[in-house]
């Protein structure tokens, strides 16, 4: 059967690591890239006699999540023991939720693939659940030996699970992409795939188009990048579409993602899956989340992503221009407030700066930044904005010499670089110390366009001839002549009169 004739079905586990101070049962404290095993106490190591108390802090984030994706928050939630043996789990289990999580449904909202021609057309992918648990420490192998570090154990995780509702690799690229933005726009974790404190395990099962029944799922594990999600899952889809096509069946199976084969191979099957043993957590009761809790929890939350594109749009910015401003929470707020002072300092309505704000925004200061951020590609903006040299009001206060036009774009991008490398000065003091103010007065200017035209005859005869492209030439000499400070407006105009005094003087008739 060719691959159009198979729908792709994929549902997503996410792992996301909470951004606390202490850890999700016991007061330890984390910092993520600490020196192996620093980040450790009694309940950590699961010595007997130590025994688990919930994380508020934790809770809270957890809940500010749910909540901002529209889950239904039940009364109360059940804690899980989830058993296995293994070097990385202290204790012998996990404590997680299983059959009674604190959060029900909810959604996702991606970019509709269906719809590409409408940049803010969204799709909902709804949510099965997201519950809270710890994570396990880290293994290290290698040639003779093993390395473990428990600093990770312990450490709050929430875990959140679509239904079976992608239909393509690329769109659960974009689920992990949004459900990123949110994250860090709650600000309760770094979520960074990198780092580990964002990772996603896809299910993947097809179908022929039409089917109502799931095809059996295989879940590929521990995807740590968009472009390896993508590539995996497009590798897995692969792999069951070969096995169909040849007449064997899908068994449900774990995978992994071999990067360098490009191709996803069978870990165990599930009859060698292991029996976790679930059973009540017996040393806490309940998580009960009341009423006010959750009231206290949703006035908390921002304004999300895509409410914000939205906004953006409506002002009259680009939908590329609002995602990329969207794209990080910094960002979006010191675009906020670079636009707010720049439209003060103009006395002009903000959406008719908004484009000239956005552009120097997404494009010149970012630049800096990345100049200056010598990070992953999985960083964002944001962390280089908050160590931003230069802040949203000095921004503006460029933008509003340049409209003013005090001084040219060409010299605000000069100044702008300037303004990271001697942080604290503004704007203005740079302009007047380095000279930078543009030079209107028109007297001064004809008179430097007359004596530039004069110099160069050849130029201004083809000028004459109707070569118009030389006028560009003469615009050149005079902002070389003068620093680039010359205003080319104000050139432009006192080019024209000076063609035209000497156009009225070859009229005159020869006095000879
Ligand atoms: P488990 O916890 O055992 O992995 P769940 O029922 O919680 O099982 O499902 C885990 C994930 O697998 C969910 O994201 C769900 O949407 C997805 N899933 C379930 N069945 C399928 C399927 N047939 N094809 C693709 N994804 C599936
Ligand atoms: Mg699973």
């Amino acid at each position: 059967m060719p691959m159009s004739d198979y729908e792709v079905v994929i549902g997503l586990e996410v792992h996301c690591q909470l951004a606390t101070a202490t850890k999700m049962f016991s007061g330890c404290g984390y910092a993520v890239g600490a020196e192996p095993n620093s980040q450790i106490d009694a309940y950590t190591l699961g010595l007997p006699g130590t025994l688990p108390v919930p994380n508020r802090a934790a809770v809270d984030h957890a809940l500010r999540l749910a909540l901002a994706v529209g889950c239904e928050i039940p009364p109360l939630s059940r804690w899980a023991r989830k058993h296995y043996f293994y070097p990385d789990l202290p204790k012998g289990y996990q404590i997680t939720q299983a059959d009674q999580p604190y959060a029900l449904g909810g959604a996702i909202e991606i970019p509709d693939h269906a719809r590409p021609d409408d940049p803010l057309a969204t799709t909902r992918v709804p949510l099965l659940r997201i519950h809270m648990e710890e994570d396990a420490g880290k293994n290290t192998h290698a040639d003779e030996h093993s390395l473990i570090d428990y600093n990770r154990a312990g450490v709050p995780l929430v875990e959140i699970v679509s239904l079976p509702a992608l239909r393509s690799a690329a769109e659960a690229a974009d689920y992990v992409r949004e459900l990123r933005t949110i994250v860090r726009y709650l600000g309760i974790s770094a979520a960074n795939m990198e780092e580990g404190t964002l990772r996603c395990d896809a299910n993947v099962s097809l179908r022929p188009v039409g089917a109502t029944e799931l095809g059996t799922r295989c879940e590929i594990k521990n995807l740590n990048s968009f472009k390896f999600i993508e590539a995996a899952i497009n590798a897995e889809i692969r792999r069951q579409v070969d096995l169909l096509d040849a007449g064997e069946a899908v068994i449900q199976s774990t995978m992994s993602y071999d990067p360098g084969r490009d191709q996803t191979k069978v870990m165990r099957t599930k009859e060698a899956a292991a029996d976790y043993r679930y059973f009540p957590e017996p040393d806490m009761p309940p998580l009960a989340i009341d009423a006010a809790w959750i009231t206290a929890a949703k006035a908390s939350l921002p304004a999300l992503p895509w409410a914000r594109r939205r906004a953006l749009v409506e002002f009259g910015l680009s939908a590329y221009d609002a995602g990329v401003l969207t794209a990080d929470h910094e960002l979006a707020n010191y675009f906020d407030i670079a636009l707010a002072a720049c439209a003060e300092l103009r006395g002009q309505p903000a959406a008719s700066l908004a484009k000239t704000v956005c552009n120097w925004v997404t494009g010149e200061l970012l630049k800096l930044l990345k100049a200056d951020d010598s990070d992953d590609t999985d960083s964002t903006s944001g962390r280089s904005l908050a160590a931003c040299p230069v802040s949203p009001a000095a921004l503006a206060e460029l933008i509003g010499q340049i409209e003013a036009g005090t001084i040219s774009g060409r010299a605000g991008k000069e100044v702008l670089a300037k303004l990271f490398a001697e942080p604290g000065r503004s704007p203005t003091q740079i302009i007047e110390r380095d000279g930078y103010r543009q030079v209107s007065d028109q007297a001064a200017i004809t008179a430097m366009v007359r004596e530039i035209v004069q110099a160069h005859p050849q130029q201004l005869e083809q000028l004459l001839a109707g070569k118009d492209k030389v006028r560009g030439f003469f615009v050149g000499q005079v902002m070389r002549v003068s620093n680039g400070q010359a205003n080319p407006q104000v050139v432009q105009q006192a080019l024209e009169t000076v063609l035209e005094q000497l156009a009225r003087a070859d009229d005159k008739p020869d006095p000879s």
